[in-house]
């Protein structure tokens, strides 16, 4: 059985051999990207090159790029802990070709390296295509030999990139594999396609158009292929199981994190465990490429993440911090792989350490007064806004942590309560300043607060590019 560290060095010396440059993972925070919170894909750090702006002296590249999707318009913080098939911090392998080969050879190099290197069920496997997108179709059924009825057309934006609302875009061809009956979830396209049988594993985009302001559209005259593998999803199948948390990797977290609880790894506390190893791993990762906890901007994205893992290890009972003594097994897991990881491991214990020792602080109180709260509500009421502000304000709790918490009891939370809290607060903070003699500048910091947001910072949704494939 491949482990998944087997699955990466297949795939990139598969693309090797095909005259690919093997290129490094660019680091989580894009360089010279402040449009970006987090790399969340591997044609983020080739955006250039797709445009046209650089050059560099190869034309076809293969990664394993570290992707993080936590905040901004690819958010899969809420999905861990509910899929099987989510994570924060991901692998995504990747092939590229900047203006060389095009789908005529994407697709055959995608489907040899699936069936023949990797050895996948051929019968498990379908793909959709755009649904104009008859070139790909054709392309399928003559190398993959699919019926019909397993060359899906989609035409919806699922299967159309675009980088931002002009630049190169195209339709794109993903891959599914079937787990079987066993589980739920239709297949792509059905009403309930967003279950953990039909999996998609491979996306490959056919960039071939460049898109105009007035909404036209133009052939590109060099075309690329940038594609993005889920290498947790491959390690599943080939392990066996549509679960991503059962793979060696992610199971020998879980394990970490049951030994270090003195807790069953498959017993009540599941999904905590889950949560924790995920989290474990995008924490872990951000900090390696240099980001600390913080109040705004992307440190609190990672102090936001941190925060949710501690409440998961709360909940299995553990008194003591937990997350920072799991460092060694991810090191052990993922070192050898990614040096920078090895390079920070005392940083990230250190960081991870004092945090938990912070946050315990008001992480028992707070929850205490939720469970107060939740005693006086009527069944299925939201929590009201001011609670939730309370717990953000008093104890630290940022508000997906109390979202998280609130959701296995089939609750939400009031936000526009939340926020009216949190424009009082500010409010009261700017008039208690101007009062305090300061000088009107000092406002300025209020206004930018305002407008990037202390508390709901979910990213750069701008319009601009964000790799999405
Ligand atoms: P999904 O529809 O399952 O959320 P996606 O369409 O958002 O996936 P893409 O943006 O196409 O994903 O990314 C390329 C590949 O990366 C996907 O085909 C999948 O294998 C993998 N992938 C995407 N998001 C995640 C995630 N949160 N955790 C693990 N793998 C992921
Ligand atoms: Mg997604
Ligand atoms: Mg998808
Ligand atoms: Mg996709």
């Amino acid at each position: 059985m491949p482990t998944l560290n087997d699955i990466r060095s297949t795939f990139l010396s598969y693309f090797a051999k095909q005259g690919h440059e093997v290129v490094e993972s660019s680091p989580l925070v894009p360089r010279n990207d402040p449009t970006l919170m987090f790399a969340n894909s591997g044609m983020v750090q080739f955006k250039n090159l797709f445009t046209g702006v650089e050059h560099r002296d190869y034309k076809r590249a293969t990664t394993a790029q570290k992707c993080v999707r936590a905040g901004g318009k690819h958010n899969d913080l809420d999905n861990v802990g509910y899929t099987a098939r989510h994570h924060t911090f991901f692998e995504m392998l990747g092939n590229f070709s900047f203006g060389d080969y095009f789908k005529s050879d994407a697709i055959p190099f995608a489907w040899e390296l699936i069936t023949r290197d990797l050895g996948i069920d051929k019968s498990r496997l379908l793909v959709t295509v755009y649904h104009t997108d008859d070139e790909a179709a054709e392309i399928w059924k003559k190398v993959a030999g699919l019926p019909d009825d397993r060359i899906i057309r989609i035409p919806t934006s699922d299967n159309f990139w675009q980088m931002g609302p002009t630049g190169p875009c195209g339709p794109c061809t993903e891959i599914f594999y079937d787990h079987g009956e066993q589980h739920w979830g239709g297949p792509p396209g059905s009403p309930d396609d967003d279950g953990d049988r039909f999996v998609e594993i491979w996306n490959l985009v056919f960039m071939q158009y460049e898109q105009f302001e007035d909404g036209s559209r133009k052939d590109l005259p060099n075309q690329s292929i940038d594609t993005g593998m889920g290498i947790e999803r491959v390690a599943a199948l080939l392990q066996g199981t549509n679960d991503n948390y059962a793979t060696d990797l992610m199971r020998s977290l879980i394990e970490a994190s049951a030994d270090a609880s003195s807790t069953d790894p498959d017993g009540p506390g599941k999904t905590h465990h889950r949560v924790i190893a995920d989290h474990l791993r995008s924490t872990s990762f951000l900090m390696a490429d240099g980001v600390m906890p913080s109040n705004d901007g992307r440190g609190y994205v990672l102090r936001r993440i941190m925060r949710r893992a501690m409440r998961h290890a709360h909940l299995l009972g553990v008194k003591d911090p937990l997350m920072y003594r799991l460092v060694p097994a991810l090191v052990q897991q993922m070192g050898a792989a990614y040096p920078e990881l090895g390079r920070a491991q005392s940083l990230i214990e250190e960081t991870l350490k004092q945090e938990e020792t912070r946050f315990k602080q008001t992480l028992d109180r707070g929850l205490k007064l939720l469970d107060d709260e939740l005693a006086n509500l009527p069944e299925g009421a939201a929590l009201p806004g001011q609670a939730a502000f309370k717990l953000y304000d008093t104890y630290g709790f940022p508000l997906d942590l109390t979202q998280d918490a609130l959701r296995e009891q089939d609750r939400t939370v009031d936000t526009d309560g939340f926020d009216a809290a949190m424009a009082e607060q500010k409010a009261k903070a700017r008039a208690a300043w101007s009062g305090s003699g300061e000088s009107a500048d000092a406002t300025v910091w209020f206004d930018v607060a305002d407008q990037h947001g202390t508390t709901d910072f979910l990213g750069y949704d701008t319009e601009t590019a964000e790799g999405q494939i």
